[in-house]
């Protein structure tokens, strides 16, 4: 670690930066080496300062939401990790049923929050264990919905290259995070034209599994539109909620040490293709259980013999391990369908 690094990110964070933290913990997967430069942040105008300040010097950052979707390596990692605080609270508005949850939030907790409020919809997220940022980011979703289902907008600090070149709105003021200063104009600084933006579903190119977003852009906030519920419905809501765990803990692994669904299911059809189940739609588990690769393993890394897109650490896996795996299961699917599966995950540090 570079000493005079360290001393400027000291005195430029103060206690927000943290040295040598280990990411074991912070990912999912129980994987990961440690962070040399490690960022907490809170405040919307503190992350926007934050993320200016980084790219003037050059320095490289990575975004993490609650790591259930990145695959870290391990060793020391160069880029500053930026973590958004869970600390804030969301802003509940009763009267045009909306909420709008801070980045760092648990998306399980935002559902639960909602239906409190008897506000439905949110709960397409049911058993999706990452934060509003990474979901965002993700356009996460099960057979339920997605994200762009209910997606008002999202409070996003974006780049570019000049001000003039935006076509985005900057965004007014991002609920319930700190003020943008007065003193300067809200959309863009001085120096690098990072500023923060009010988006939606479209302008944020949110598909399935993917958006727009590049990786040194950052989800500050989003507001999902919810549908005022009856105590009955509301009711029923809940139980869908638990019935629907239970039911996706039946088929899923959902307490191994995973990623959730490794590959993205094609968009081609299995259909007429030879040697492979007959599916009106690809999915990923199928073509690698069809693969016969349920259960294969690698060092300490397995297929899951319960949901074949689930890779599990079983404790004593290493990131090349994890890696090895995945690029097993790429090329034995493409040697068998020629098909080319594409990651779902993120990974840190290659
Ligand atoms: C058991 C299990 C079940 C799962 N089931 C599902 C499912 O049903 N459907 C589904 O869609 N996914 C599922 N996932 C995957 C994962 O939970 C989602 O992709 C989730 O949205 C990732 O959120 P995260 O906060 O963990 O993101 P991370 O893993 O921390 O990050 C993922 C990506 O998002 C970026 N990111 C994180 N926060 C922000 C932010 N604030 N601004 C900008 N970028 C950000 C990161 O840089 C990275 O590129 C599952 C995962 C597990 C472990």
């Amino acid at each position: 670690m570079s000493a005079s690094l360290k001393k400027q990110l000291k005195e430029k964070f103060a206690d927000n930066i943290a040295f040598d933290i280990p990411l074991k913990q912070k990912s999912y997967l129980k994987i990961g080496g440690h962070a040399k430069y490690f960022l907490t942040l809170t405040e919307a105008e503190a992350i926007k300062d934050a993320i200016g300040y980084l790219r003037e010097q050059g320095l490289e950052y990575f975004i993490l939401g609650k790591g259930t979707n990145t695959l870290i390596k391990e060793g020391p990692l160069n880029p500053i990790i930026i973590q958004l605080a869970r600390t804030t609270k969301p802003t509940i508005d009763l009267e045009k049923n909306e909420i709008t949850y801070p980045a760092g939030i648990l998306l399980m907790q935002a559902i639960k929050i909602a239906l409190q409020h008897r506000l439905g919809g949110m709960e397409f997220g049911i058993g999706i264990p990452g934060s509003i940022g990474g979901a965002v980011k993700m356009n996460a979703g099960t057979y339920l919905g997605e994200v762009k289902d209910v997606l008002k907008k999202a409070f996003v600090i974006r780049h570019s290259t000049s001000p003039s070149t935006n076509h985005l709105a900057p965004a007014s003021q991002p609920p319930n995070l700190t003020p943008l200063s007065s003193s300067s104009p809200p959309s863009v600084t001085s120096q690098n034209h990072t500023r923060i933006t009010e988006e939606d579903a479209i302008s944020l190119g949110l598909e399935y599994r993917s958006s727009n977003l590049k990786s040194s852009e950052i989800v500050l906030a989003a507001k999902f539109a919810l549908s005022p519920l009856s105590e009955a419905e509301c009711k029923l809501r809940k139980k869908t909620v638990l019935t629907t765990l239970a039911k996706r803990k039946q088929t899923q692994p959902l307490a191994a040490n995973s990623l959730g669904s490794t590959f993205k299911n094609p968009s081609q059809n299995l259909t007429g293709r030879a040697a492979v189940p007959n599916s009106e739609k690809l999915f990923a588990a199928r073509l690698i259980e069809a693969a016969n690769l349920k259960g294969v393993r690698c060092g300490g890394m397995s297929v899951s013999t319960q949901h074949a897109n689930f890779i599990i650490n079983d404790g004593s896996a290493t990131a090349t391990d994890a890696l090895r795996l995945l690029e097993l299961i790429e090329t034995t699917v493409y040697k068998k369908f020629g098909i080319r599966l594409e990651r779902e995950i993120t990974l840190l540090g290659w």
